[in-house]
């Protein structure tokens, strides 16, 4: 499910990096300003998912359905036999790989029956849905990998060394690392629907197949919107750290 490494083909990995920029600009107390709430919020975030998914990892599934037998379930009744599902290591590195058409769990949401396994495991199921039905954002998201992940690395770094350059040549520089890093915060923002519209999704079928009780939905939801507020926070440091280097241009050119 969760923060992605962002810039990857495949829905939702774990840890959500931004260790992009280049330590100049972290010696800027502007930046922290800027960066420095958006920042906060995205460790409060993932400090409430591993807490969240602990939690919940405690506690069964009535139906005593694991995450890999809810996501078949799901797959099976939405037309996806197809797609396989695959246990693979690291806490909380769940996701879907569109290439592969797999759905990869995590050992334990793979294994445990509990109210955590399946949310995450169902969360996924609905991107393999997502997929099948051509929804538009998460195909957007796809075309837009290429240009994010050379444009997270490049923009901040054209960006500074345009900062350090005189006269035109500078100047163009930096807007062209503005323009890259863009696409970053464009990206962020592109993903918060396909996130939010798995999630409920997944909500959606694990009561409507029997997987979950209305009653265990609490659990359910508890995991998936604290997954949900990490892109949010992922969104808003995209788009601090953009308005940051809208400010100092500004400041350049004044
Ligand atoms: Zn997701």
């Amino acid at each position: 499910m969760f923060p992605d490494l962002m810039f990857t083909f495949v829905t939702d990995t774990y840890i959500n990096d931004n260790h992009l920029l280049p330590t100049a600009m972290y010696m800027d107390p502007l930046y922290f300003i800027f960066a420095g709430p958006a920042m906060l919020l995205g460790l409060w975030a993932q400090f409430k998912v591993k807490s969240a998914f602990n939690k919940y990892s405690q506690v069964r599934t009535q139906s005593g359905i694991t995450g890999a037998e809810a996501a078949r379930r799901i797959l099976d009744r939405g037309g996806l036999s197809r797609v396989t599902i695959e246990a693979t290591h690291g806490m909380l590195s769940d996701h879907y790989d569109p290439f592969h058409k797999s759905l990869r769990l995590s050992e334990d949401v793979y294994n445990l029956p509990s109210i955590a396994s399946v949310g995450v495991a169902a969360h996924e199921a609905g991107h393999a849905l997502q997929d099948k039905t051509g929804y538009m954002p998460l195909h957007l998201r796809s075309i837009m990998v290429p240009a994010v992940s050379v444009g997270s690395y490049v923009g901040p770094v054209l960006f500074m060394a345009g900062m350090f350059l005189a006269g035109t040549i500078g100047t163009t520089l930096a807007w062209a690392g503005i323009m890259l890093f863009g696409s970053t915060a464009l990206f962020a923002l592109v993903t918060l629907p396909v996130e939010f519209n798995a999630s409920r999704r997944a909500k959606e079928l694990l009561v409507s197949q029997g997987i979950v009780s209305s009653a265990e939905l609490k659990g359910i939801n508890a995991v998936l919107d604290a997954a949900a507020l990490t892109y949010v926070a992922a969104a808003a440091q995209a788009i601090m750290q953009l308005l940051y280097f809208l400010t100092i241009m500004n400041r350049r050119n004044s």
